[in-house]
């Protein structure tokens, strides 16, 4: 297959640019380097351009035959969204319309995308499954949920099939140490702890222990980086294939809730390994943080024939941990 991977200097992007390419898939990175970074393109030809720059898209379709793209490209920060809504609107809703509309001109016919679990809001049961009300309660889950709709409109009147994957919390990093997280700055709670751990952090401040759970700190699901890199590319396959048409959409978590305190008490178990420790300091609630966010995947399970294979938050750890170690 030839896949073009939109955001693939990014996270999750890097990693899916390894696994596609090692189970025989060419591809071609497109990515503004906006938050990504160019050494983390291990894999494939690179093109560095915007989703805003249609005639890049129009002449990256012509000169190749797409069977897919995968878009990855989007603006992800909540307290941003909040703040600075048409950032959010314009990129991750304007900018993935120009490019589903060069896929229509090009008759590029498969899509799949990045969409969260932010889109479901505040849960109104646990774990969260598709049937779930989406109503997204800050604009980055509203940018999500807009293209989730369009992308019905796009299967209807022009007949492309997309899978939106929907995130829960995307962690680790490649159990061969190539790649792992990078952001700038930094906002998720794994590498922050890992960062505190290194000492390239000063220390972890938990956002609140009076939540309505079992030790009083937030709940999530985290799920591995490569788990959520192969429920995309089954997904691709799916639709490639002709299995499935439309427009779907799955939840991608391991099912399994660990709170804020658990993770800090894995890395501190792991990290102790190499003679390290860490200060954890007690701070506010975040605006925004629900109590529990857990996933119910049984969809993707029995569609997409999915299993995850590093569901164990300790295995997550000690990926992301080794990476960590590269820094310092
Ligand atoms: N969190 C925290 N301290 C931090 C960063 C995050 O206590 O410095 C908490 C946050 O409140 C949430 C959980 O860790 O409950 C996961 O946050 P993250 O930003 O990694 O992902 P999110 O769930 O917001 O997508």
């Amino acid at each position: 297959m030839k896949i073009l991977i939109v955001g693939g200097a990014g996270y999750i992007g890097s990693h899916m640019c390894k696994m596609l390419v090692h189970s025989g898939s060419e591809i071609i990175v497109l990515d503004n380097l906006s938050t990504g970074f160019q050494e983390m393109v291990k894999y494939g030809e690179f093109v560095q351009g915007d989703l805003a720059n249609q005639e890049l898209l129009d002449s990256l379709l012509m000169k190749n035959e797409f069977d897919g793209v995968i878009h990855f490209a989007a603006n992800s920060l909540v307290g941003e969204s909040m703040s600075n809504p048409s950032k959010y609107y314009q990129n991750n809703v304007g900018n993935t319309l120009n490019l589903l509309d060069a896929m229509v001109r090009h008759d590029v016919k498969n899509f799949i995308f990045s969409s969260t679990a932010a889109t479901f809001g505040e849960p109104e049961y646990s774990p969260i499954d598709e049937r779930h009300p989406q109503k997204p309660i800050n604009p980055y889950g509203a940018s999500k949920l807009m293209v989730e709709r369009i992308l019905q409109d796009y299967a209807n009147a022009y007949g492309l099939n997309s899978v939106s994957l929907r995130y829960f919390n995307a962690c680790g990093a490649d159990p061969e140490g190539e790649m792992g997280e990078c952001h700038d700055p930094e906002t998720h709670l794994i590498p922050l702890i890992l960062q505190a751990a290194s000492g390239r952090r000063k220390c972890i401040t938990v956002f609140g222990r009076d939540y309505a759970t079992g030790d009083g700190t937030c709940v999530r699901d985290y799920i591995h980086i490569n788990d959520l890199c192969s429920a995309h590319a089954l997904a691709l396959d799916m639709i490639v294939s002709g299995k499935k048409d439309g427009a779907l959409a799955y939840n991608l978590g391991n099912g399994h809730g660990f709170s804020v305190q658990q993770v800090i008490d894995v890395v501190k178990k792991v990290v102790a390994e190499d003679g390290c420790n860490l200060v954890v300091e007690e701070g506010e609630r975040r605006a925004g943080d629900p109590a529990v966010l857990v996933a119910d995947s049984s969809l993707a399970r029995q569609t997409l024939g999915w299993q995850p294979k590093y569901g164990d938050l300790e295995t997550i750890v000690r990926h992301a941990w080794a990476w960590e170690k590269t820094f310092v």
